[in-house]
């Protein structure tokens, strides 16, 4: 029923009865709840119960059509009177009706409808009040209706609309905050799943694709952890802005937290346009963003899923995105991928993995192996490398490579970390008390474990507790750990080196530093990376390479090693171009303790011998 029809046939069908007073107030009541927007039904209805309250009152004190009089100051006075109190009552009901509509505290609301935005809005709807009481008396019952044209209905509670639109306003504002990150104003995962169902529903057409884009940036947890939150901040909200130029007006563009983004492209033809507007995505977050001072330079990685509406719920299509998002940053992020059904029970694989490596340090399924590395010239051991393994009850022994990008992912890396460190620490504590030259121990640090704000305390305390000489650790670091925030860097690894560990460059030759960049790092090994190794006999760039990077060396106070001697050919060479160190499964495979034990106890290899220890 509309409400205002509902008003204006009260009104005509019983003008003078008291049912109108208690009807108006019920009808206002259901204006506001069915209409609150609508603010003249709102004021038609004031205004009835006004003009009907003053009727009725003078009607009871005597007053009939007919019967007034001369006006005299008594009839004055009771009038105002009447319209004091008839503008209380008013103002009450008026003020408990909205409080029970809107929740507000009925003392507020009274105010504002009462004294609104100030004297002047009290004494303007005082004196309506008072008009209202004077024309429905002088005109009695049955001329009421006239007094509704009378008093102007729209300017009634001028604070009251006020009030409301107020309401309104706030109401939608905390609306917006729980749909909306804060910080680049896009919707949040809330409004994108509720936007998603609707993609996905009845309503929407069949033969048409949804396109969910999962877009995640590569270098973002770098930026912030160098540069400071608040560039980070600047990078998000640049790249939201961008993301948003980039879609069309009707798709919606979501930020799930961090760096993660989700774009819905509604009616897709096919996967073309998708594909396109990634493609987009890519060129335009890769341009660089001013930060006062410098620019920054971020990508990223695009996870698509196509949905068809109708065959998936909303977080199945996210779940797939976010599949494919994962198979684009293994192939080397900054790329977009599109899903497909074998990655997802890669993902469910992950997701299982990672539960696993959560418990495998509890059930002690970690286990170290000790790799040789050895004098080139001589054949005596002069360190182990630590490798990490995971004896895992299902699948056997798994390689880093299996597990250790994932640690590093889920932030697992911190305890995995710590654990190889303190176990290879007491290890080489053990080589300390039974050798009178005992061998260095090199442990692996990932980027994130150097980037550890505690990480010179941990390694402290790790060789405090085990009681090694800190000249026997050796940190190995790889180079994008260290060129990612080149003066961070160089102030950790001088507070390292003053622990008196040594330091390696690990990878060498795989990264952007040159020899002369190195020069500002306090590291006393390079570690040539076994790509250049396995070049030795076959390519001459690499030959080149790895002759200029030992000839080079000593200038810089470096040692060298080489990585992934594999043949005694590579190691012939290597001597020849008198290359200090060697490290590969020509000498040995990584081993067990016992078995690294055993080895040193022989007083160390002889380059000339072929070692094939099974590790
Ligand atoms: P990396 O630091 O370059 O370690 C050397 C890798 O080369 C080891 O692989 C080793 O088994 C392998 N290797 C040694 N000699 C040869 C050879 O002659 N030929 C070939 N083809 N490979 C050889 P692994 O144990 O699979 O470790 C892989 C990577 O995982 C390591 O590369 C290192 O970056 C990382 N890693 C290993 N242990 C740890 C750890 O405890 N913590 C961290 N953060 N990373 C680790
Ligand atoms: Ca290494
Ligand atoms: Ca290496």
């Amino acid at each position: 029923l509309d409400t205002s029809v509902l008003v204006a046939a009260v009104l005509l069908v019983d003008p003078a009865g008291a049912m109108l007073v208690t009807g108006s107030g019920k009808l206002l009541a259901q204006a506001l709840r069915r209409q609150p927007r609508d603010q003249t039904v709102f004021n038609v209805a004031q205004t009835v119960l006004l003009a009907a309250g003053g009727g009725q009152v003078l009607a009871a004190g005597g007053w009939h059509a007919g019967h007034l009089g001369p006006v005299s100051p008594e009839s004055l006075l009771l009038v105002v009177a009447l319209g004091v109190v008839l503008w209380l009552l008013n103002t009450l009901a008026v003020a408990a009706i909205v409080a029970l509509q809107t929740g507000d505290a009925p003392a507020r609301v009274w105010s504002r409808v009462a004294v609104g935005g100030g004297p002047a809005d009290a004494l303007a709807h005082f004196v309506q009040v008072g008009l209202g009481v004077l024309v429905a008396g002088v005109a009695d019952g049955s001329a009421r209706p006239l007094a509704l044209l009378l008093v102007p209905a729209g300017t009634a509670y001028p604070a009251l609309a006020h009030h409301l639109r107020e309401r309104r306003r706030a109401d939608a504002a905390l609306a917006h905050r729980a749909t909306h990150d804060p910080l680049t104003d896009l919707p949040n995962r809330t409004l994108l799943l509720e936007r998603l169902a609707g993609l996905l529903g009845p309503s929407a057409r069949p033969d048409t694709l949804v396109g969910v884009l999962f877009v995640d940036l590569d270098r973002f947890k770098f930026v912030n952890d160098s540069l400071g939150h608040e560039a980070g901040d600047t990078v998000l909200v640049a790249v939201a802005a961008r993301l948003r130029e980039c879609s069309r007006p009707g798709d919606t563009v979501a930020r799930l937290g961090g760096d993660e983004f989700v774009v819905l492209l509604k009616d897709l033809p096919d996967r073309s346009v998708a594909e396109g507007v990634a493609e987009r995505f890519a060129t335009s977050v890769a341009a660089p963003v001013a930060l006062d001072g410098h620019d920054v330079t971020v990508s990223a990685s695009v996870g698509i899923a196509l949905v068809r509406p109708g065959h998936a719920t909303p977080t199945d299509a996210l779940r797939n995105a976010d599949a494919a998002l994962r198979q684009a940053k293994e192939g080397g992020k900054a790329r977009y991928v599109v899903y497909e059904p074998w990655m997802g029970a890669r993902l469910r694989e992950r997701v299982a993995l990672e539960a696993e490596l959560r418990r495998a340090l509890g059930r002690e399924e970690l286990r170290l192996a000790y790799q040789p590395i050895v004098e080139v010239a001589t054949g005596r051991i002069e360190g182990l490398e630590v490798l990490v393994r995971w004896q895992h009850p299902e699948r056997g022994i798994l390689l880093p490579d299996a597990f250790v990008a994932l640690a590093e992912e889920t932030g697992l890396i911190g305890p995995i970390g710590g654990w190889v460190l303190a176990s290879a620490c007491r290890q080489g504590r053990a080589w300390q008390d039974r050798f009178p030259a005992p061998p260095v121990v090199g442990v692996n640090l990932s980027a994130r474990q150097f980037q550890q704000p505690d990480l010179v305390g941990s390694v402290e305390r790790a060789l405090r507790e085990a009681g090694l000489d800190p000249a026997l650790l050796r940190l190995e670091l790889t180079e994008s750990a260290v060129m990612a925030d080149p003066s961070g860097a160089a102030a950790t690894l001088r507070r390292l080196k003053g622990l008196g560990v040594q330091l390696a460059l690990d990878d060498f030759g795989t990264g952007h530093s040159s020899l002369g960049s190195l020069r500002r790092f306090p590291i006393d090994l390079l570690k040539i990376d076994r790509g250049f190794v396995a070049g030795l006999e076959r390519d001459a760039g690499d030959e080149a390479i790895v002759r200029a990077v030992v000839a080079m060396a000593p200038a810089l106070g470096l040692r060298v090693a080489a990585e992934g001697v594999e043949t005694g050919g590579q190691l012939a060479r290597l001597r020849e171009l008198r290359c200090e160190l060697g490290q590969g499964y020509h000498f040995a495979r990584p081993l067990p303790a016992e078995a690294a034990t055993a080895l040193l106890d022989e007083e160390g290899l002889d380059p000339r011998l072929r070692f094939d220890v099974a590790g």
